[in-house]
């Protein structure tokens, strides 16, 4: 199986610039480029935000190593990419506190193979399985002036948050809106991903996701 290459992971990590995007609305002092993904506020700059990014592990004999995730990097096929996203601080434990709520009664999909479990609802997750990281952290002006516009980095100090998959699915469209690309691990639909089918071979699982053809 492909692996991406780690130059370019390694950079990615290293640099977390985020890309500028266009912008019409002319921004006032202080506030960041990115927005709140709950509400669309401004970010401020220095303030506590979280920025969650979709990863996955792989377990290299000795370590989980934890590899930002892009789908055309050839792990996975297809090609798309999620984007990492912000929140305010409040608008992320508002979701989060949601999540735990609807949880409660849940039990944890445990594997034998787990290599470390999901913050929220304890489910294991496995080598390659795509998870998201919540990292708490502050958006600071970057040196780095592209356009002649300030642009931000994220900077963290923190271990972040892990949310596997069941849980991204959970928290998606109920107080925030994730996106806009479908979460999954291998194209399954949304029951197959909250019992990790795919870890019981090709061909096992009955649900007809698998096999219907694509319109
Ligand atoms: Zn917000
Ligand atoms: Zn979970
Ligand atoms: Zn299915
Ligand atoms: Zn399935």
């Amino acid at each position: 199986m492909a692996v991406p290459s780690m130059s370019l992971l390694f950079r990615q990590h290293l640099e977390q610039e985020l890309e500028v995007e266009e912008e019409e609305e002319e921004r006032q002092p202080g506030e960041a480029e990115q927005t709140c993904m709950a509400c669309d506020a401004p970010l401020i700059y220095t303030e506590e935000v979280f920025k969650l990014v979709v990863e996955y592990p792989l377990f290299n004999g000795r370590e989980t190593l934890h590899l930002d995730f892009q789908h055309d990097e050839g792990v996975y096929e297809g090609d798309f990419y999620y984007e990492p996203l912000f929140f305010e601080f409040s608008c992320w434990e508002n979701a989060t506190e949601s999540l735990r709520k609807m949880l409660e009664d849940a039990p944890p999909v445990k594997h034998s193979t787990e290599l470390f479990a999901c913050s929220f609802c304890e489910s294991s997750i496995c080598d390659l399985e795509i998870y998201g990281a919540a990292y708490i952290g502050e958006l600071h002006v970057s040196p780095r002036m592209p356009n002649g516009e300030p642009t931000d980095t994220f900077v963290t100090i923190a271990k972040p948050d892990y949310i596997c998959l069941g849980c991204l699915l959970l928290l998606d469209g109920e107080e925030i809106d994730l996106w806009d690309e479908e979460l999954n691990q291998v194209g399954e639909c949304q029951e197959c991903s909250h019992i990790r089918c795919w870890r019981y071979g090709d061909g096992r699982c009955p649900c007809p996701c698998h096999t219907e053809e694509e319109e």
